[in-house]
């Protein structure tokens, strides 16, 4: 699967369109999981969402370090801490690029699993910060949206110049 990225302009629409619920979790949406995860590893990337592969559905798959893969079906954050943490965020939409983001530090997380059940999930760390961002690509939201403006000017026009460079 090609990774789609913000200096594209069909892309970008893409990215920033909200995606929809999954409908039916059958073998294709099996199959979409796992070309996300080989796709996600490849491009050593922790986290990968759905529109970032030009799909639009919610759905999105994480991988930790030493880890397994976990998918997230139409997911939902049903609470979360008072408590920020910060980490410096990268995506592979905007590759390159990183900045420091302040998010909730724990999170509790609703979702389908390829079997077609629901699970909930308790997240600290740096899984509660991927689960946020990848969740925020299912609503059209990246993580340079939470920079100010200056600085997220300073960090896309550069990064836009060095995908003109090549
Ligand atoms: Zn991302």
């Amino acid at each position: 699967m090609d990774v789609y990225t913000i200096d594209i302009e069909e892309q970008l629409k893409v990215l920033r369109d909200k995606a929809l619920p999954v409908e039916d979790i059958d073998g294709r949406i099996k199959d979409l999981a796992e070309n996300m995860i080989s796709t996600m590893t490849s491009a050593d990337g922790i986290g990968l969402a759905g529109p970032q592969v030009g799909l639009k559905e919610r759905l999105f798959v994480v991988r930790l370090e030493h880890q397994d893969p976990l998918v997230f079906i139409n997911p939902e954050i049903t609470g979360t801490s008072e408590d920020v943490s910060s980490y410096e965020e990268g995506c592979l939409s905007i590759p390159g690029m990183f900045a420091e983001v302040r998010r909730p530090a724990v999170i509790e997380v609703q979702a389908w699993n390829l079997r077609g059940r629901p699970f909930r999930l308790e997240a600290a760390g740096l899984l509660s910060t991927v689960i946020q961002h990848e969740l925020d690509h299912l609503n059209g939201t990246l993580f340079s949206d939470y920079l100010s403006d200056a600085k997220r000017e300073k960090l896309v026009r550069r990064f836009m110049k060095e995908r003109q460079a090549g």
